[in-house]
């Protein structure tokens, strides 16, 4: 879809139907990596993809870095779709790969000034010394690159993906390996960029860093995206306990507990999810004797990101 020069896409990132293969070798197999991927990532957003290691999330910036080339589907980015417009579409963003390369001859200076010459921005418009100081590099600036330490090298990778001032940032597991401290500055630079109006896409598979960061957030596994919503919504889910109810008798249905959610898995066993905040396991028990059901065996179940992706892959029509 081709966006008029003078509008602003309503999303930042497009992909439609995005798949990868990766061809067999001697040694692996074929590998599906994206399995007709579509996402939009609205403009202005801090946008989370979370998933477990081998999810795809790589694979998925890889190919808006233009690392990698698609299988099929489409992408866009800023409204400019990567085949018919790649350079204009590569204008648009900025990604920050998840190895640390270090330029070991340059200083961060130079090391930004070659990246800003790649690029083709012109010297008056460079910003160099506005994006070091941003990152907090401004003492380090003439220091050779193989003297900074972890973390420094990491928010020089930052500032050398903004030196073509892109509207969408994409950071691949931008605090993997950064402690605690650094991360908090990675975070609020993140913040700060994104208050300016950059579209920030970041991926991880710490949870953490999803909720303290990201507006909204799309799971990715096995190279599907299985949720994409509000972090909010996203955590509501995650602060569900369920009571899991073995009945005396069988049942043959799940009985109506609301507000409670209930459910009957394969094995007969009713499972009763409340929210953590607003009743107990005492409230729950109370609905399900209510009910008419003698409980012959009961436990608790509290859900962590492996539960939220086994219930969001599972398909309901085939448990019921
Ligand atoms: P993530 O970033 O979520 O950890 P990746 O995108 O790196 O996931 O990987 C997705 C899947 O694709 C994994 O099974 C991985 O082994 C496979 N994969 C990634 N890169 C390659 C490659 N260059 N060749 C073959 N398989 C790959």
């Amino acid at each position: 879809m081709n966006t008029p020069a003078n509008t602003l896409p309503d999303n930042a990132i497009e992909a439609r139907g995005l798949v990868k293969t990766y061809a067999a070798t001697k040694t692996t197999p074929e590998m599906r990596a994206l399995k007709g991927v579509d996402l939009a990532i609205p403009r202005g957003s801090i946008f989370g993809l979370l998933g477990p290691n081998g999810a795809g999330k790589s694979t998925f910036i890889n190919i808006l870095a233009g690392m990698t080339r698609k299988t099929s589907g489409s992408v866009s980015i800023w409204g400019r779709d990567i085949d018919e417009r790649r350079r204009d579409a590569s204008a648009a963003i900025g990604v920050v790969p998840q190895e640390i390369a270090g330029d070991v001859f340059f200083t961060p200076r130079e090391s930004m000034e070659v990246q800003a010459g790649l690029y083709g921005v012109p010297k008056t418009e460079r910003r160099t010394d506005e994006l070091l100081a941003a990152m907090g590099l401004t003492d380090k600036a003439d220091a050779y690159v193989r003297q900074l330490s972890g973390g420094m090298k990491r928010r020089l990778m930052v500032a050398k993906a903004m030196v073509h001032n892109p509207p969408v940032l994409v950071l691949d597991e931008p605090t993997a390996g950064v402690d605690v401290e650094l991360r908090r500055q990675l975070w609020s630079y993140v913040e700060a960029l994104n208050r300016q109006g950059v579209t920030v896409v970041l991926t991880t598979h710490y949870l953490e860093e999803a909720e303290a960061l990201c507006d909204t957030i799309a799971i990715v596994n096995r190279g599907e995206v299985v949720a994409c919503e509000s972090t909010q919504s996203l955590l509501r889910r995650l602060d569900s306990r369920s009571v899991v109810v073995t009945p005396d008798a069988p049942l043959f249905t799940a009985p109506d507990l609301a507000p409670f959610e209930s459910a009957l898995r394969a094995n007969g066993d009713l499972v009763v999810t409340f929210k953590t905040g607003q009743a107990g396991v005492e409230q729950v028990l109370s609905a399900v004797r209510a009910a008419g059901v003698t409980i012959k065996d009961l436990r608790t179940e509290d859900p962590d990101l492996e539960d939220v992706f086994v219930s969001l892959t599972s398909d309901p029509a085939k448990a019921a």
